[in-house]
This record gives C-alpha cells, structure tokens and sequence, in this order.
C-alpha cells in the first residue's frame, strides 16, 4: 500500500466487505479512486439471506461487470393460508444467488479493478483534516458498509431509530428442484418464509420472525411449504440470526428490499465518512 501526504493509504476506504461494501468499491474503483476494502472475514462470505436478486439489482451488478451463478425468476408470490397472489416482472428476471457466489463474484471484480482488502474490522473511525483512519487503515474518504447492525455508523452517530419490533432471519438451503419460476412468500401469523431458486437442484429457505423459534419451529408454520419440501434432505446447516430491524422498511412495500444489492447510497454524511447500504 503507497502512502501519500498526510499518510493517506487510499482515497476511499470501505469498511465492510458485504455486498454493498464491495459493490461500493467496485463503483468507486470504476471512477478511478484507490480503494482499500476492510472485512474481518475472508471471502466468499456468507449471510442469512434471501437470496434474491431483483431484476434492477441484476442490472446494477452486470453495470459493475459481476455476473455470478444463480437461477433467472420471473416475479413474486405471496402465499397465505386460503389467499395467494402473484406479480410478474414487467421488464427482466430476477435471480436467485447464493450469498457465497455473489460474494466471490463481487471480490473477483474488486480484485481485478485492484481494490485492495485488509482482514480487519473498522473500530472507532478517526477524522482529521483531509484523512479518516479506521481499522489501522487510513485514507480520504471512509465508506461505512458493515451491515444493518453497522458498529461504524453507531460509532460516528449515525443510528436512527427503526419504527417496529426487530425480527430474525434464520436460513437453509434444501436440495430439490425449484417447483415455481418465481420466488415464493409464504406468510403465517408470526413469520414470513422465502422461497429461492438458486440452483437447478436446490432451494433456499430463509425465515423471518420473532427472536428464540428455532428455524424448525418456525418452518412447522407453513404446512403448505412443508408439503412442498416433501422431506428434502437440508444441504446446509441453519445460518443465522440476521437481525432485521423493523422488516420491511418503513415506506417499503414487501417485496422491495429484495432489490437491495450493490449499488450502495450514502445517505449521510459526518466529516470523511458516509454510510453506504
Ligand atoms: C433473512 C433475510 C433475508 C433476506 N433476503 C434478501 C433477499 O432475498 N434479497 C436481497 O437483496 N436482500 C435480502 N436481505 C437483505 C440483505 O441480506 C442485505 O440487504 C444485505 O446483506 C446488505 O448488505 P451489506 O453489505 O450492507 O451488509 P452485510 O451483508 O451484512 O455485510 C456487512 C459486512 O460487514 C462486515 N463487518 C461487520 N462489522 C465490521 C466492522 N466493524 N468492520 C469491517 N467490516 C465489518 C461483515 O463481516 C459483513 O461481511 C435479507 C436479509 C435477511 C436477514
């Protein structure tokens, strides 16, 4: 790493390798800024999640060059026990990826772009007169994408308060054929299920509800995916908590966040530093 006046390492510094934190350095390394990605973890990283991308959230990955593995959907199903609706995409398909491919995929294109990447967590972000220093990193500008929970956004005073009760998602993957070409929501009284294709044989399940019921209890909810599984052998083992404040979103129809991918948006700014995601 080249330093340069005031012991500046890079102009932007991004802590936080998720999908946003590496879409934003691929973005940044794509308008000519030196990067450096700091991320605890070593790639592909895994997450509790969904899996699905939606059709501008593909779009926006093939704009920062990532094209990774993953199955094509056509739109969204809501199921509910007597009520079921479905929403087909106007323009393109979604995709069902797994966290790791989409991980992978984004850390080769950061690579190649020569975003660099230390194995490390931020800590408590240090401003100056032209540097921000995080992680024993210091650079121009900081990016703060470490997640939902974010410990930099709380450390520079960023948190906002979230309007509802937090839920967890809880996640597996079981091999089976995908029977729809779209994703499926199914809701019950306490929790909602996501259904995503993300391989010609498998499916991932992700399930949102309240802290403490455990993914088997939870998926006891939905008879109707129970019936769909049909005894699927589990591929993966149970992957979470990821804690959801107050999901979906306030002023976020149900399906939207499914769009939430790499093209992370500052949305305020303190000094050097900007939250991203
Ligand atoms: C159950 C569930 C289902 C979901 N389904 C979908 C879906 O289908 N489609 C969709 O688009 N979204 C879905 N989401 C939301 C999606 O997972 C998030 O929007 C996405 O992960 C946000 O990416 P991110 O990079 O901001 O954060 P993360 O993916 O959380 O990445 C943050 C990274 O920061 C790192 N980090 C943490 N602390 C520090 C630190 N101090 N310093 C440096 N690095 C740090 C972590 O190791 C991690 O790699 C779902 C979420 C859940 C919980």
């Amino acid at each position: 790493m080249g330093r340069q006046a005031g012991g500046v390492q890079a102009d932007l510094l991004v802590a936080g390798g998720g999908p946003v934190g590496l879409g934003t350095a691929v973005l940044a390394a794509q308008a000519g800024m030196s990067v450096i990605v700091l991320e605890p973890r070593q790639p592909p990283v895994d997450k509790a999640c969904g899996e699905g991308l939606m059709p501008p959230g593909v779009a926006a990955l093939r704009a920062l060059g990532v094209e990774p593995d993953g199955v094509p959907f056509r739109g969204i199903r809501y199921l509910a026990p007597g009520a079921c609706a479905t929403a087909y995409f106007r323009h393109g398909t979604g995709m069902g990826v797994r966290r790791t491919a989409l991980s992978a995929g984004l850390s080769a294109r950061a690579e190649e772009l020569g975003v660099q990447r230390v194995q490390a967590a931020a800590g408590l972000p240090v401003q100056a007169d032209g540097w921000v220093e995080a992680g024993g990193v210091r650079a121009r500008w900081l990016a703060a994408a470490d997640g939902l929970g974010s410990p930099t956004r709380r450390a520079l005073g960023l948190d906002r308060p979230v309007a509802g009760p937090p839920r967890y998602g809880l996640r597996r993957h079981y091999r089976v054929a995908p029977w729809s070409d779209v994703v499926e929501v199914y809701w019950s009284g306490e929790a909602e299920a996501y259904i995503t294709p993300v391989a010609a044989d498998v499916v991932g399940v992700a399930l949102l509800g309240p802290r403490g019921n455990g993914f088997d209890r939870m998926l006891g909810g939905f008879p109707q995916l129970l019936e769909r599984l049909d005894g699927a052998p589990p591929l993966t083992p149970v992957r979470g908590p990821g804690r959801c404040a107050g999901w979906p979103p306030a002023g976020c129809t149900a399906g939207c966040c499914w769009s939430a991918t790499p093209a992370g948006t500052s949305t305020r700014s303190p000094g050097r530093a900007s939250r991203s995601g």
